[in-house]
C-alpha cells in the first residue's frame, strides 16, 4: 500500500475574493481583470454588485501520497499547502494563477541577478580571488566557490520538522513582512511541516542528507538520493537568517515557501534563494525549478517572469514559454492554446501529463498558436451546453447526482445566494470534461478501476476495493466521478477515497 494515494473526497473551497492573498478582491481601476475572459468581463464589469467574485480552489486533504505522484500532479497544476492539495478554478477565480517552472539553462542572467550573486559572494568570503576568475554569467560557479570558501555562511538541509528556532524566525518574518500577527506553533506546523509523504521521504537516510548537504561537490551524472520535503536553513555567523521550504521531486525542486530575517533585507534573500535553488538543481543533476504560481497582474508574483520561465496550459498538460503567450494573458486573462484552423466544438480532452521530454509545446519558428479559451469557456463558449447535456445523461442513465447549471452565468448571483449550488461546477478548465467522464462510464473503461480504486468509509471503518461501479450508491459514484475529474483517470488507479457516508 506504500504507493497508494490516500485522499478525502474532493471539495470546493470558495470564499469572498476579499480573502484573496494576491488581489484582496480589489483591482482598483482594472476591475475587468477580475474576469478570466473578455466576454465575461463585458457582461459583468458594470454589474459587479450583482455577482459574487470568489477566490475558489478545488482540492482534497491528502493522508498519503508518494513523491512520484506529487511530481505528476504538480505538472497538472496542483500545489500543496501542508496536507491540502489543490488547484484554482481559473475561470471563476478573481486571479489567474499559472503553474510556472524554469531551468538553470533558461535563466535570464540579468544585471540585477548578477549583482545579487556578487554581493552575496563578497559578504561571505574575505578574499574574492576564488570568484573573480569565474565568468560573470556562471552564477552556479560563483555560488559554489563562494560557499565552499566561506567561514561565515553555511546552510543545512534537514527534515521538514518543527523547532523553536525556526518558529521564531517565521513569526518575525510574518509580522514584519506580511503584517500577519496570528501565528502559533500549530499554524507553523500545519503550513510548513505537515506533509502527506511517508516517513521514509520525510526522514530520509543519513547518507541522503550527507549528499544533499554537500551538493556543491556532486559530480555530473551523480544521482541525488533524497526525494521529499526539506527545510534548508541558512546560517550567517551561526545565526539562522532564512529557511527555504521545498519539495525535492524526481524532476526538480518545487519551492513551497521562503522565510527570511527582515534585518537582512539588504541581502535580497528572496532572489538569492531562487538562484541558489537553481544552482542546486544544476549541480544535483535535476531538471526543473517549480516556482509555484505566476500571476501576471500581481506585483508580488510577477517577478517570476524574470527567471526565463514557461507556464502550464492546464488543458494540454504542456508548458509554453511565458514570452510566447504574454499578450494572451495580460489583463488577468486565461489562455488555452489552439491552432488557427480547428475550432473547438467541445471542451478539450484532458491529456495526462508527461514530465520531461515532450512536456513543452514546440516553439519552432512557424508554429502559430492562438488562444481558444474564449471559444470554449466564454459567454458563447461551447463548453456549457454540452456539459449540461452530459450531466443530464449521467443522472438519468447512471443515477449519478449531477445537476443542470444555469448556462447564462458561471457566477453565483447575489440574489440567489442562498440557493447557490455547491460541489464542483460542471465546467472547470483543466478538469476532465463531463463528456469525457460520460464516455469513460459508457464504454466500460471505468471497469479498469475495479480492484484498483479503494473506498474507505470512516464511520464503519470498512475499506474495500471497487468491484462494480454501476452498483454503487449515487453518492459513492459521485465521489468517484469527482476524483476522476480532478486528478485524472490514471491517478485513480491507485487512489483510496476516504469518506463519511453521512456527509
Ligand atoms: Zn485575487
Amino acid at each position: 500500500m506504500s504507493d497508494r494515494f490516500v485522499i478525502w473526497a474532493p471539495m470546493v473551497h470558495s470564499e469572498s475574493a476579499s480573502k484573496c492573498g494576491y488581489c484582496h478582491g480589489d483591482k482598483g481601476e482594472n476591475r475587468d481583470q477580475l474576469f478570466a475572459l473578455d466576454s465575461w468581463a463585458q457582461r459583468y464589469v458594470d454589474k459587479l454588485d450583482t455577482i459574487d467574485i470568489e477566490n475558489c480552489t478545488i482540492g482534497s486533504f491528502v493522508e498519503r501520497m508518494d513523491v512520484i505522484t506529487y511530481d505528476r500532479l504538480c505538472n497538472m497544476g496542483f500545489r500543496r499547502s501542508g496536507k491540502f492539495l489543490y488547484k484554482v478554478d481559473p475561470l471563476r477565480n478573481c486571479c489567474r494563477l499559472f503553474t510556472i517552472r524554469t531551468t538553470p539553462q533558461e535563466l535570464d542572467m540579468t544585471k540585477e541577478l548578477k549583482k545579487c550573486v556578487n554581493r552575496f559572494a563578497k559578504r561571505i568570503i574575505d578574499d574574492d580571488s576564488c570568484i573573480s576568475t569565474v565568468a560573470s554569467c556562471d552564477f552556479v560557479g560563483k555560488i559554489v566557490n563562494a560557499e565552499l570558501n566561506s567561514k561565515t555562511f553555511h546552510t543545512r538541509f534537514e527534515p521538514a520538522l518543527y523547532s523553536d528556532e525556526k518558529y521564531q524566525l517565521f513569526v518575525k518574518y510574518q509580522e514584519n513582512v506580511h503584517q500577519d500577527f496570528k501565528n502559533s506553533p500549530k499554524s507553523f506546523k500545519r503550513f510548513l511541516c505537515d506533509t502527506p509523504f511517508g516517513s521514509e521521504s520525510v526522514l530520509g537516510t543519513q547518507e541522503s542528507w550527507d549528499q544533499l548537504n554537500n551538493w556543491q561537490r556532486m559530480k555530473p551524472g551523480e544521482k541525488l538520493k533524497h526525494v521529499g520535503p526539506v527545510h534548508e536553513c541558512y546560517y550567517y555567523d551561526d545565526k539562522l537568517i532564512a529557511i527555504t521550504v521545498s519539495d525535492i521531486l524526481p524532476s526538480g525542486i518545487s519551492s513551497v515557501y521562503f522565510i527570511w530575517d527582515p534585518d537582512y533585507s539588504k541581502w535580497a534573500l528572496g532572489k538569492l534563494s531562487a538562484l541558489r535553488d537553481l544552482a542546486i538543481i544544476k549541480k544535483a543533476n535535476l531538471q526543473y525549478y517549480y516556482l509555484g504560481y505566476y500571476i501576471q497582474d500581481c506585483p508580488k508574483m510577477n517577478y517570476k517572469a524574470g527567471y526565463g520561465a514557461e507556464v502550464l496550459d492546464v488543458c494540454h498538460g504542456k508548458y509554453i514559454p511565458l514570452k510566447t503567450i504574454e499578450n494572451m494573458i495580460s489583463r488577468g486573462r486565461l489562455f488555452i492554446l489552439g491552432d488557427e484552423e480547428t475550432k473547438p466544438s467541445k471542451e478539450l480532452k484532458i491529456i495526462d501529463c508527461n514530465i520531461g521530454k515532450g512536456s513543452s509545446f514546440s516553439t519552432e519558428s512557424g508554429t502559430k498558436y492562438t488562444n481558444i479559451a474564449e471559444e470554449i469557456y466564454g459567454v458563447e463558449g461551447c463548453a456549457f451546453e454540452s456539459a449540461n447535456q452530459s450531466s443530464l445523461e449521467l443522472k438519468e442513465l447512471y443515477g449519478i447526482p449531477f445537476g443542470e447549471e444555469d448556462s447564462d452565468t458561471i457566477y453565483h448571483l447575489k440574489e440567489q445566494r442562498d440557493h447557490a449550488p455547491s460541489g464542483i461546477p460542471n465546467v472547470v478548465p483543466g478538469l476532465l470534461p463531463l463528456w469525457e467522464l460520460l464516455d469513460i462510464i459508457e464504454t466500460g473503461k471505468i471497469t479498469d478501476l475495479e480492484g484498483r480504486l479503494f473506498l474507505f468509509e470512516i464511520e464503519t471503518g470498512e475499506i474495500r476495493p471497487l468491484t462494480n461501479f454501476y452498483c454503487e450508491t449515487p453518492q459513492v459514484k459521485k465521489r468517484i466521478c469527482d476524483t476522476i475529474r480532478l486528478f485524472g483517470f490514471e491517478t485513480c488507479m491507485k487512489v483510496v477515497i476516504l469518506y463519511n457516508e453521512s456527509m
